[in-house]
């Protein structure tokens, strides 16, 4: 049976450091803060925001929730992040998405000052990706894939990986970062012929597709690593992965679960961009 890469213990050596670095900055008079940018009240939105404002206080991270209507103007929006971006006691933005219809999601998102732009939204974060520069944050999900491979010390020089999903929230920044740590990465998406030969081909396989329990015996072998960064319902309501876990833990060698895998150790990404935003902010 397949070892199980848990995310609380990925988050619980992540939460010791960020502790340290969070007094740190206390101690220097500094409280690292979040803002939170809701629009309506969206199920899935809430959950985030509880469990971000949860994994925040653990840390000593402050939060700002500002909860607006889903019927208020694209300016409005602008106006709140401009006073966000003048805002010096504010160090990183979390902005719910998908944003309701009829706004221009690339003009909003932009709108945000890179440097407090912690979950990767902005294109300057994403150019920062692509280019190794650094700039803003890679998309929290993507480093916390990275995170869960470290963290269980996965060699990644040399390795084949499969990312199947090319979304900029996590398929394409997760690839370019693999292939930063010199991983051979092949990238799947709905045109890929005969997708689940690039499964079973690969030592290290990220499903990200948004498909419940798409992902069956037919994309894995033996000695695989599998990251599961799917969450999707499944026919009964249940919470599941991408990856059908039952037909997967008898053929690979380890998985992530869903719940408790990336989404867990996303959640603390997220706070450790505070904290580094934060750092930045004071130079260090
Ligand atoms: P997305 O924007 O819908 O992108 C899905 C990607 O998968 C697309 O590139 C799509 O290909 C590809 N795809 C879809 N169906 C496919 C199929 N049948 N065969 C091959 N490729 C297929 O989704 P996303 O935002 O990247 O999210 C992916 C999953 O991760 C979702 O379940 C989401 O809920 C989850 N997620 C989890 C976290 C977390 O913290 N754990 C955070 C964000 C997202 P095309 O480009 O060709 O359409």
């Amino acid at each position: 049976m397949a070892k199980i890469l848990k995310g609380s213990e990925v988050t619980g050596a992540m939460n010791a450091q960020l502790n340290e670095r969070a007094a740190a900055l206390k101690n220097k008079g500094i409280v690292p803060t979040l803002s939170i940018i809701r629009l309506g009240e969206r199920e899935d939105d809430l959950a985030y925001e509880k469990s971000a404002i949860k994994r925040c206080e653990t840390i000593g991270v402050a939060v700002e929730v500002t909860a607006l209507s889903s019927d208020i103007k694209q300016e409005e929006l602008m106006s709140v992040i401009s006073h966000l971006n003048e805002n010096a006691k504010i160090h990183g933005c979390l902005l719910l998405r998908p944003l309701p219809d009829g706004f221009d999601d690339k003009a909003v998102r932009n709108a945000l000052a890179p440097e407090k732009d912690i979950d990767g939204i902005t294109d300057i974060s994403l150019a920062g990706v692509f280019t190794g520069s650094g700039a803003g944050f890679p998309p929290c999900t993507a480093q916390a894939c990275i995170e869960i491979l470290d963290y269980f010390n996965v060699e990644l020089t040399g390795k084949r990986v499969s990312v199947l999903g090319r979304s900029l929230v996590v398929g394409k920044p997760l690839s370019m970062m693999l292939l930063k740590r010199n991983a051979t990465v092949t990238i799947c998406h709905t045109k890929t012929k005969d997708i689940q030969s690039h499964g079973r081909a690969c030592e290290i396989l990220i499903a990200a597709v948004g498909r419940a329990e798409m992902i069956d015996a037919e994309y894995f072998s033996p000695g695989q690593i599998v990251i599961d960064v799917g969450i999707n319902v499944d026919a009964s309501g249940k919470l599941c992965g991408d990856v059908k876990f039952s037909e997967a833990e008898s053929i690979v060698e380890s998985i992530t679960p869903v719940p408790g895998g990336v989404g867990t150790v996303t959640t603390s990404v997220l706070v450790k961009h505070v904290v580094e935003a934060a750092e930045r902010s004071v130079g260090i």
